[in-house]
């Protein structure tokens, strides 16, 4: 089994999401507040493109086997530890069957 880190698609989701809403604020606060305040919503939105989304909080983790069916299998688990983004592939990809075969004279053995 192996892992990894990578940038969650959830997180960079919600990140796109909250400058959104941030501009459309700004945008619905024009000429409605005072200009500081007006400032203050313009500079959330610089920050929170400065700051960008949080990256590598998503843990990934593969296996790939040949069950006792000869079929090769792949499961991919992926977790993440800020949004708790969960993701579960479990999938049966391919049986196994000519690639098994084999001639007796592949039996010889090798320092004959
Ligand atoms: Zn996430």
């Amino acid at each position: 089994m192996s892992e990894d880190y990578s940038d969650c698609p959830r997180c960079e989701r919600m990140h796109e999401r909250r400058i959104e809403l941030a501009e459309i604020k700004v945008r619905d606060a024009y000429g409605k507040v005072t200009q500081s305040e007006f400032e203050a919503l313009q500079q959330k939105v610089a920050h929170l493109k400065e700051k960008g989304c949080k990256q590598e909080t998503l843990t990934e983790q593969y296996e790939h086997w040949f069950d006792s069916r000869n079929r090769f299998r792949r499961r991919y688990n992926c977790t993440c530890e800020e949004c708790g983004f969960n993701f579960i592939a479990d999938n049966v990809e391919e049986e196994a069957g000519d690639e098994l075969s084999f001639r007796d004279s592949d039996l010889e053995d090798e320092d004959e």
